[in-house]
């Protein structure tokens, strides 16, 4: 029996057991891959206080397991598949058994929306990237697209207008989902150019990426795009698969109060997989705290 068991290994989870663990609860943390998370899979992490000329994601998320690992906390690498209420407490189901908790902390994140196409694997990290604000800074002065019609696409449009030295938004529709406020300022700028009706057909280059191939969505023609980043802005998925049914969602995402609690007594989540409005570091860890003071104070109730 565990006092708390937390399923995912990112910022948030890692976070929220340092703060269990410093409080002396026997504290599980459950990861389906490499504990890190997203910020793992992260090169070069520039906003992340504490760190003036930034931090590998790797080497920052190496540092969050030993922290939580200093003070008492059990990792164990295994997917969970299910929650379960039980007389004993929350029972957390995995591919390779079972384990008993008095709480459980979901931290499992966000997955991106990816779209599907030939060499966005192959240029993951040389070209392609699913975040500006985190990888803007490596495309000073030259030529970006990105590929979404809403908000975060046209936001991430905008940012970029002030880096690379031309941004192309490809949006397989001709209007926009985003507030009119940001397109008409994304209309007003002379750095971005509309690539309407069209859609990613494949990504190319040469070790790098070098072009994007579109394909007119009316005639089928198609254009080749010389671009060395493309951001790709068609939204997240929560991960969490796992909890339907069980907590109160909104388009996947567990809402929750502000100490962090689910629907379910007993049950908190922290980081991206809760219904918030930024997805940073920065914004996980804060949540990862309070979820870990949050479930103390649960259960000395
Ligand atoms: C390419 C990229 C670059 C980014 N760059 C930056 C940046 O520079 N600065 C910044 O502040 N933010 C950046 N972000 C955002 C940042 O990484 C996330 O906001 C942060 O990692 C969220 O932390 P989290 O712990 O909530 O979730 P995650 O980091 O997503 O961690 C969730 C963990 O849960 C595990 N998991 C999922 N399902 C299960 C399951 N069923 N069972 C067990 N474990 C499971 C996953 O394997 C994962 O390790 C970036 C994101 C991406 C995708």
């Amino acid at each position: 029996m565990y006092d708390v068991i937390i399923i995912g290994g990112g910022p948030a989870g890692l976070t929220a057991a340092i703060y269990t663990g410093r409080a002396k609860l026997k504290t599980l943390v459950l990861e389906s891959a490499m504990p890190g998370g997203n910020a793992g899979q992260t090169d070069q992490i520039d906003n992340y206080p504490g760190f003036p000329f930034g931090i590998n994601g790797a080497d920052l998320m190496e540092n969050f397991l030993k922290q939580a690992q200093r003070f008492g906390t059990e990792l164990r690498i295994e997917e969970v598949t299910g929650i379960e209420e039980s007389p004993g407490g929350k029972r957390v189901v995995t591919s390779q058994g079972e384990y008993l908790a008095r709480s459980v902390i979901i931290t499992v994140g966000a997955r991106r929306r990816e779209l599907e196409v030939e060499g966005e694997k192959e240029f993951l990290g040389r070209g392609v990237s699913y975040c500006a604000t985190c990888d803007g800074a490596f495309f000073h002065n030259v030529p970006v697209a990105v590929v979404g019609g809403g908000d975060s696409a046209v936001k991430e449009a905008l940012y970029l207008a002030d880096i690379a030295s031309r941004v192309y938004l490809i949006h397989r529709r001709d209007c926009f989902r985003a507030n009119q406020t940001a397109v008409d300022k994304m209309l007003a700028s002379d750095r971005i150019e509309l690539k309407l009706n069209q859609v990613v057909k494949r990504i190319a280059g040469n070790g790098m990426m070098q072009n994007v191939i579109l394909q007119d969505v009316n005639s089928g023609a198609e254009e080749s795009l010389q671009a060395e980043g493309l951001f790709v802005s068609i939204g997240l998925v929560a991960a969490a698969d796992f909890i339907e049914g069980l907590l109160a969602t909104e388009d996947g995402y567990i809402v929750t109060d502000e100490h962090m609690a689910t629907s379910v007594p007993g049950i908190f989540a922290a980081g991206d997989i809760r219904c918030k409005t930024a997805r940073q570091v920065a914004t996980a860890v804060g949540d990862g705290a309070l979820a870990g003071i949050a479930v103390t104070e649960y259960l000395k109730e």
